[in-house]
């Protein structure tokens, strides 16, 4: 279960951060590690943090977008020190987030993301994910060091998976309550773009509407299922367009 639990750093500056990080992720069980554009890696600084981690920063993965780290993922949740405006749902609790991460995990690959050391995660990656977390701090200087919240939330992960419900032991979720991948997220909305620009409904290009529906979708969290039912709808509403090569289910 664990395995399906990714940690992404979004191009670290200091690849000490990413051997620290590595060894943070490994004394909690976590071993996927995937790197986006690092500035630096691999690297003997990296390593050496590592300590016994080296395995883990062996087999990281190094890729060039936060979309690409975390399209097979059903919940990304972007670690931030900062409330931003982007109306996404937050956990105040990082022990609230990795429950709901864990049994997620259960099924499906999820992801926590961690921002740069000198400004975070940009509004783009925030869009990228399905959810914030807040690691409670000190409200006059409350921003940790990057593998220092690697390994905060890493614990909170363990322990969420040491004090998992019976239940989730014996068998993963209904099929019908899985959660989409980022991927099909992303072709429903683009679905729903072209299916508005085509009955006219979006006139203007620049218009906020796509956001705030995203934003809207990210709050519902529709199933598999549910998701399947209104690609089926969006479709009823195109009769002439061609068939979409996702269709959006299961
Ligand atoms: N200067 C940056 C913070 C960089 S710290 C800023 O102002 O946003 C590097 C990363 O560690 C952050 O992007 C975030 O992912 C994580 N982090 C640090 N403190 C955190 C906190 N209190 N809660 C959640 N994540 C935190």
């Amino acid at each position: 279960m664990l395995a399906n639990i990714r940690v992404v750093l979004v191009q670290t500056y200091h690849p000490g951060n990413i051997g620290a990080s590595a060894r943070a992720m490994k004394t909690m069980g976590l071993t996927d590690l995937v790197l986006v554009n690092p500035r630096c890696f691999p690297d003997t600084e990296a390593s050496r943090l590592a300590a016994g981690a080296e395995d883990v920063i062996d087999s990281a993965r190094v890729v060039t977008s936060l979309k690409e780290a975390v399209s097979d993922c059903v919940q990304v949740v972007g670690a931030s020190a900062r409330l931003r405006s982007l109306p996404l749902p937050h956990f105040d609790e990082p022990e609230a987030m990795a429950r709901e991460l864990v049994s997620h995990a259960a099924s499906d690959p999820v992801a926590l993301v961690f921002g740069r050391e000198r400004f975070g995660l940009t509004n783009d990656e925030i869009r990228c994910c399905s959810h914030q977390v807040s690691i409670p701090a000190n409200p006059d200087y409350g921003i940790l060091n990057l593998a220092q919240a690697v390994q905060v939330l890493a614990y909170e992960t363990l322990k969420a998976w040491r004090q998992r419900p019976e239940s989730q032991y014996r068998q993963p979720r209904p099929a019908e309550e899985r959660q989409p991948t980022r991927e099909q997220l992303e072709h429903f909305h683009e679905h729903l773009g072209r299916v508005m620009r085509q009955s006219g409904f979006l006139t203007q290009p620049h218009a906020r509407t796509e956001t705030q529906l995203q934003a809207l979708f990210a709050r519902a969290q529709p199933s598999r299922k549910e998701l399947s039912l209104l690609r089926g709808l969006l479709r009823s509403l195109e009769p002439d367009a061609p068939e979409p090569s996702d269709t959006g289910r299961s």
